[in-house]
């Protein structure tokens, strides 16, 4: 049984085929075709299409297809809403019906950052997964499997740590707080600190000025690292997981941006005990930049059916 997963982002969509022991067989990158819901389920179709081709089989031979989405979706539903940055607000948009409308396929939707998570834990391998995945992107959220199970909140809000305040004297976020996590460490607010050239990422513009010697640089990457330490130390203390898993692109800036969290929680593993047992700066995992955990763990998940919850009619 081979089985499809897509992860459309707000600029990009990543999509794999997965075999029937989690291999991936076939990869596809694609801009996202965004703006109302028909737009995004179009993309979705013309994203199997390509992935199809390149594995050089039909669409029709798909046992499922995951379709993990930035946005608060309702799984069970089958429905999306509050994807702002792929143009649907307001009513929630019946995407895995549509899907499944347009392709015959069983098709569930997933949140993008729930299916990275599950995706990390495949990636990552061994048994009995236990992390927190940490994606640092436009936006800020942690998606959690613990003790192998993906943990959703009884709501589906669970890992939304990008709007705990951290700095309350810090910049307004649009969620009306001021300080959040998000409105300190995403793309958008690095850029704010350090705006890079158009058409580059932030992040990596970032990190590359500060590994040159750029005493800015330098100093904005390390508030950033701590920051960004907060928010492990927030996961760590409240999941314990056995590993951090950060992830977003924000993280494709690569290791010295990891480093610069490690740094920050290894200072204060020295200075607080209770940190220093739980060493934190060691759990922390960065995939390989060519890993497509979003799309593998959409993937996974409709392989599971998500505990019979396919939004197939
Ligand atoms: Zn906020």
């Amino acid at each position: 049984m081979i089985v499809a997963g897509l992860d459309i982002g707000g600029t990009k969509t990543l999509a794999v085929i997965v075999g029937e022991h989690g291999d991936v067989l076939a990869t596809t990158r694609l801009a996202t075709q965004s703006g109302d819901p028909s737009i995004v389920v179009e993309h979705a179709v013309a994203t199997l299409d390509a992935l199809a081709e390149a594995a050089g089989i039909e669409v029709g031979h798909l046992a499922a297809v995951g379709v993990g989405l930035p946005g608060i979706v309702d799984t069970l539903r089958g429905e999306v809403r509050h994807a702002v940055n792929l143009g649907i607000d307001g009513l929630p948009a019946p995407l895995g019906r549509a899907v499944h409308d347009a392709t015959g396929i069983p098709t569930i939707v997933v949140n993008d950052v729930d299916a990275a998570a599950v995706g990390a834990a495949a990636l990552l391998g061994g048994s009995q997964p236990d992390l927190a995945y940490l994606s640092i992107g436009t936006g800020v959220a942690a998606g959690l499997v613990l003790d192998g199970r993906l943990r959703r909140g009884s709501s589906g809000a669970a890992g939304e740590i990008g709007h705990i305040v951290i700095d309350p004297t810090g910049p307004p976020c649009p969620c009306g707080q001021r300080g959040c996590l998000e409105a300190l460490v995403s793309g958008p607010a690095i850029a704010r600190r350090w705006p890079a050239p158009v058409g580059q990422p932030v992040a990596t513009h970032l990190v590359s000025a500060a590994v040159a010697g750029d005493e800015t640089a330098t100093s904005v990457l390390a508030e950033v690292g701590g920051h960004l330490a907060s928010a492990v130390q927030l996961l760590g203390l409240a999941f314990d997981p056995r590993r951090i898993v950060l992830g977003g692109g924000v993280v494709e800036a690569g290791e010295p941006l990891a480093d610069a969290v490690r740094t920050a929680l290894a200072a204060r593993a020295r200075t607080v005990p209770l940190l220093g047992e739980l060493d934190l700066a060691e759990r922390i995992v960065v995939l390989p930049s060519d890993a497509a955990p979003g799309a593998t763990g959409a993937a996974m998940l409709a392989r599971s059916g998500l505990d019979a919850t396919a939004a197939a009619p």
